[in-house]
């Protein structure tokens, strides 16, 4: 076995004991394979172990790996999970299964605008920003039901669920349980939370999507 597929295999283990310990059922958590600043090598070394599903950060470089693969594998899904530029939102509808980053009315319009381009209708989800952190993207939590109800109505766009990524080096739990209500709230059954370093507390808070880059490719080259 390559190193990527025992890393998939440790991290799927991980996965199921997690989603059992929290009396959740058996599948009830996708694992997003993160492969950003990795090779197309190493995301088919990824497929050749039965991932699936897979993230990427920046537009470019996912349409630069992923639509090569698609033909062999069909049941390949691709979500954008960083910072979106509303110049890169129809580039990102084409490549794009699920789009994780919605965190702003313009963008909601330059998705739903995409959408209608290229129909094409990848389902979104809202980042919010948890932790109230000046310099990271996503809705502030007490701006979030009326954002969501506008991108819904007036934007008309699939809005299946919340993300959040929780400050680094503070306790992960109280965002998980804070996006976790939120989607309960807001009746979305999408909620993507937890990495590397937290994936289990996210799925004992409800996560459905876990986002697992470094455990799986290793640590990313530095660019
Ligand atoms: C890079 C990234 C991840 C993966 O992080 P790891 O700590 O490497 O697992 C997850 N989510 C987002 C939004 C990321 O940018």
């Amino acid at each position: 076995m390559s190193s990527i597929a025992e890393n998939l295999h440790r991290v799927r283990a991980r996965i199921a004991e997690a989603t059992l310990r929290a009396g959740r059922a058996e599948g009830a958590v996708t694992l997003v394979a993160v492969s950003k600043f990795h090779p197309a090598e190493a995301v088919a070394e990824a497929l050749a172990a039965g991932q699936a599903v897979f993230g990427e950060n920046r537009v470019q470089e996912a349409a630069g790996k992923f639509p090569a693969l698609r033909p062999d594998h069909p049941a390949l899904r691709l979500h954008i999970i960083g910072a979106l530029q509303t110049n890169k939102a129809r580039d990102a509808v084409r490549v794009a299964d699920v789009i994780e980053s919605l965190d702003r009315p313009k963008l909601a319009a330059a998705l739903a605008e995409g959408m209608a381009r290229e129909s094409r209708r990848p389902r979104v989800l809202v980042q919010v920003n948890t932790g109230r952190e000046p310099q990271k993207a996503g809705i502030l939590p007490e701006a979030l039901d009326d954002f969501v109800a506008e991108c819904r109505e007036a934007g008309g766009l699939p809005v299946a669920g919340l993300m959040c990524i929780p400050p680094a080096d503070t306790d992960p739990n109280p965002h998980f349980a804070l996006l976790a209500e939120a989607a309960r709230r807001l009746r979305l059954d999408i909620l993507s939370m937890g990495m590397s370093g937290d994936f289990e507390a996210a799925i004992a808070h409800g996560a459905t999507h876990v986002r697992v880059g470094t455990a799986i490719f290793g640590h990313r080259p530095v660019l």
